[in-house]
């Protein structure tokens, strides 16, 4: 193994074992957006470096230290491995200029790509589904988003483990404004800041909030609110959305501290965070961004959003308990000799015509053996085939799940009684 190639640190591997999770997760998840009207948007994973620098924001983690960004060296373009979906999304809806006969309602998924320190719940590839809703100035899509994530978790078994943190981050002047005070707090309080908040100090001082550093924690704690400095339009938002919340029973904390990681929010923001997983307890997250589709050279609209970490959702159902679905074949076909052989492609083939999955044994070996692989993979039925079978083009059917007797059958019957399930009899 020492010489063996090894896949990237912090990219991981989903093998056999983990895919059927993932697989029920995402069609869970299909089908949960197409009950809201959300349609899916496909994006690339490459983009131009300046689109996440422009819609990110220069000082923040994600652009300063997170991107996987290389130069593509045939003709000397910066790109970008996507860091998160919302700028592609927003990209893709400027440039096919989607919100010309009104608001959209989109989501995405795929892996999104960061260089992080990997750890449990943190990857430097990970999955997110993100759901979009563009042109639309809510609060009633904001209420939305809320309620469609709250209806998910309970769809999920996971709603008692997660619980709702909301904000507003209000407009650009009250940010303007908070900027000032929190500036001189932080300055006034300078001692106390590590290298990051130091550096961001005038660049980026709403960024210092988010910070991780427990020892930034008090000290975040105590500085100056930008709930404080909402003007009466944002204050109507954001009891709007409270008022949507309390409407639908959904019980949710008002966080003065949550600002989010990345510079394009205004008014709403919130977090669905947990418990169970640790320090990387945020399983979705997101909020309005009215400004971003002009940043990037859109004609203007309001937007909302969020996005959800698969990899963190699923560590919180493997948390929960709750057993991932088993995906088994519905026959395993055993067959010994030549002629056997033989008759057992052709007769495999006939059970998938009809519907059933079959799993053909391969690498011979004799039905002792060849009986132990059928029952390890989990196929209710065993259909055996020796020289006898074969010669008369018929098939041994042995109910491996629940019981019921050995019969044999020619091909035709076979597959109706394997279709049939076990008999009553042997129910
Ligand atoms: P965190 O605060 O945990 O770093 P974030 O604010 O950077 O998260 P967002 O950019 O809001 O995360 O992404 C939305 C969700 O994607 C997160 O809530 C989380 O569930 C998931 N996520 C983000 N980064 C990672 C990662 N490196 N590995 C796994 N999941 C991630
Ligand atoms: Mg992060």
């Amino acid at each position: 193994m020492s010489n063996a190639v090894r896949a990237v640190r912090g990219m991981n591997d989903l093998l056999p074992a983990d895919t059927p999770r993932w697989r029920h997760f995402e069609a869970t998840l299909r089908a949960w957006l197409a009950a809201y009207g959300y349609r899916e948007l496909r994006t690339p994973i490459l983009e131009h470096t300046s689109l996440f620098k422009r819609a990110i924001g220069e000082v923040t983690d994600i652009v300063e230290k997170e991107m996987y960004t290389f130069t593509d060296e045939l003709n000397g373009e910066s790109l970008t491995l996507r860091p998160e979906g919302t700028a592609s999304a927003v990209r893709a809806v400027i440039e096919h200029n989607l919100l010309f006969d009104g608001g959209k309602r989109l989501w995405y998924a795929g892996p999104m790509f960061r260089h992080e320190r990997p750890q449990k719940g943190r990857y430097r590839q990970f999955h997110q589904f993100g759901v979009e809703a563009l042109g639309f100035a809510g609060p009633d899509l904001d209420i939305e988003h809320l309620l469609m994530t709250a209806r998910l978790w309970r769809q999920l078994g996971v709603a008692a483990h997660i619980r709702l943190e909301i904000n507003s981050l209000g407009d650009g002047a009250a940010r303007a404004r908070h900027r000032t005070k929190l500036i001189g707090y932080l300055e006034a309080n300078q001692a106390l800041l590590d290298d990051d908040a130091r550096r961001r100090l005038h660049s980026n001082p709403l960024r210092i909030l988010d910070s991780k550093n427990p020892a930034m924690r008090e000290l975040v704690e105590a500085a100056p609110r930008l709930l404080d400095e909402l003007d009466d339009a944002a204050l109507a938002h954001f009891e709007s959305v409270q008022q949507g919340l309390r409407d639908a029973g959904i019980a949710y904390t008002v966080n003065p501290r949550l600002v989010r990681g990345l510079d394009y929010y205004n008014l709403t923001v919130f977090e669905w965070v947990t418990d169970r997983l640790g320090a990387q307890g945020t399983v979705c997250a997101g909020g309005r961004y009215d400004g971003l589709i002009e940043q990037l050279g859109g004609k203007p609209a309001p937007a909302c959003g969020y996005a959800m970490g698969v990899e963190r959702l699923l560590a919180l159902l493997d948390e929960a308990g709750i057993a991932p679905p088993t995906e088994t074949p519905d026959v395993y076909l055993v067959h010994v000799g030549e002629a056997a052989a033989r008759f057992a492609l052709h007769a495999a083939e006939v059970m998938r015509d009809a519907g059933l999955a079959v799993v053909l044994h391969g690498g011979g070996g004799s039905f002792k053996s060849q009986m132990k692989k059928a029952d390890a993979s989990g196929a209710r039925h065993a259909a055996i085939i020796g020289d006898d079978e074969a010669a008369n083009g018929e098939l041994s059917i042995k109910p491996l799940r629940g019981g019921g007797e050995q019969c044999r059958l020619p091909l035709a019957a076979a597959v109706a009684r394997i279709q049939a399930g076990p008999a009553p009899a042997d129910r």
